[in-house]
């Protein structure tokens, strides 16, 4: 058997390799590491993938969020409501530019923000709410739009982890994740599911003024060569990330539909395990059929409801299978976002999530021998 890993990012490497060598030795050759075309070719192929007016390249996903938020125009002291459960950059943005965050609980099905919690956070400072799309799957989007109107909130799509993902709209329309809100973001770290060979990141809006900012911002706020408009940054997709990702792009469903394969496998070795729960899928469908894309299975997050969470995870270990745990410590009590607001029954969804959650691996190579292995292992162990 291959040796299991978390993330195979080698396994890609090969399918793209001539067109990633040839664009690369072209980039070396021209020096064009700076705004080289790929990077305009890149931005309008993954416009035009997306369904999405604009998209601007950036340097990561941390900074796309950071930039989506000073183009909304945030002030010191509005609040901004996001997930307890997610990675800290979705909550570290928001502290940086002095706004307040203020964590909510999540659904304990879907691990994704729960509106009815966003609802009760809302107060007259709060001036908009980050959906992070984790591990693959939107957020209820419906209910959060309709809210967000309702309170006139802006939506950020924290969207670093389920690019490529669809909505499916109460009344049936469909829209590519990161592109329903005001402004979305993403990032190509190269173990996302659209992953370069270093950092990078974009932020997607419709808007075209906010849109014109967004550019101005991502380069030092200069809309006319040195005059600097807005306070900026600098953050920029490089000429060579650009070239990996045009590489990448064309194949990502493929990379979407292997990585659903692998979770529907996994599903149905799990079915009937009374101490396992398989991840659900929402959005009227199961998620993990032939033809869906409504779940793009960033992670593959089970929850071990009898208490071996943390021995499995050792187990596994000893079994040379990898696993994560995501995310073993609620935002919430995180030293840097410690808030006198919160009270511990305030996140009971959360908290036990902490106790409950591993992610098995997920990548595009997992082959049926390792996903055999990998089920039977964590079966017998939490049945033993
Ligand atoms: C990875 C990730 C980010 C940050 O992306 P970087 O490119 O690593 O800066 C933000 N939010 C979520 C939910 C992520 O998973």
């Amino acid at each position: 058997m291959k040796k299991i890993q978390m993330v195979d990012l080698n396994g890609q490497y090969q399918d793209i390799k001539e067109q990633v060598n040839n664009s690369l030795a072209n980039i070396l050759e021209t020096s064009a590491f700076i705004n080289g075309s790929d990077v305009k070719a890149f931005q309008k192929e993954l416009e035009d993938y997306l369904g999405v007016k604009h998209v601007i390249p950036c340097g990561n996903g941390t900074d796309a969020l950071q930039i989506a938020m000073m183009g909304l125009g945030l002030k010191p002291g509005d609040e901004v409501i996001t997930a307890d459960f997610t990675f800290a950059a979705t909550v570290e943005v928001i502290a940086l530019l002095q706004l307040t965050p203020v964590l909510v609980d999540v659904e304990p099905d879907t691990f994704n923000i729960d509106v009815a919690a966003i609802e009760r956070a809302i107060t007259k400072k709060t001036k908009a709410i980050v959906p992070v799309h984790l591990f693959g799957q939107c957020a209820n989007m419906d209910a959060i739009l309709e809210l967000a109107e309702k309170h006139n909130l802006f939506v950020i799509e924290d969207n670093a982890q389920a690019i490529g993902a669809t909505h499916t709209f109460k009344n049936g329309e469909k829209q590519k994740a990161g592109t329903m809100g005001h402004v979305g973001s993403t990032s190509f770290f190269p173990s996302k599911n659209l992953g370069c060979y270093g950092d990078g990141g974009a932020i997607f809006t419709n808007d075209d003024e906010l849109a014109h900012t967004l550019r101005g911002i991502v380069n030092h706020g200069m809309y006319v060569r040195y005059h600097h408009d807005v306070v900026g940054v600098n953050s920029r997709l490089d000429t060579i990330q650009a070239a990996v990702l045009r590489a990448k792009l064309p194949k990502l469903n493929t990379y979407c539909a292997a990585r659903r394969d692998a979770a529907r496998k996994y599903n149905n070795a799990f079915q009937g395990e009374t101490a396992i729960v398989t991840p659900k899928t929402v959005n009227g469908c199961s998620g993990i059929c032939e033809t869906c894309d409504c779940h793009v299975f960033h992670q593959y997050t089970l929850k071990i409801t009898n208490g071996k969470r943390d021995a499995l995870v050792a187990h596994l270990a000893e079994k040379g299978i990898p696993c994560g745990v995501y995310y073993p410590i609620p935002l919430h009590r995180q030293k840097a976002y410690l808030d006198d607001r919160y009270k511990e029954e305030d996140f009971p969804v959360t908290n036990q999530l902490v106790k409950e959650v591993i992610s098995l691996p997920m990548h595009t190579e997992l082959d049926d021998e390792q996903i055999n292995f990998i089920t039977s292992t964590v079966i017998d162990f939490v049945n033993g």
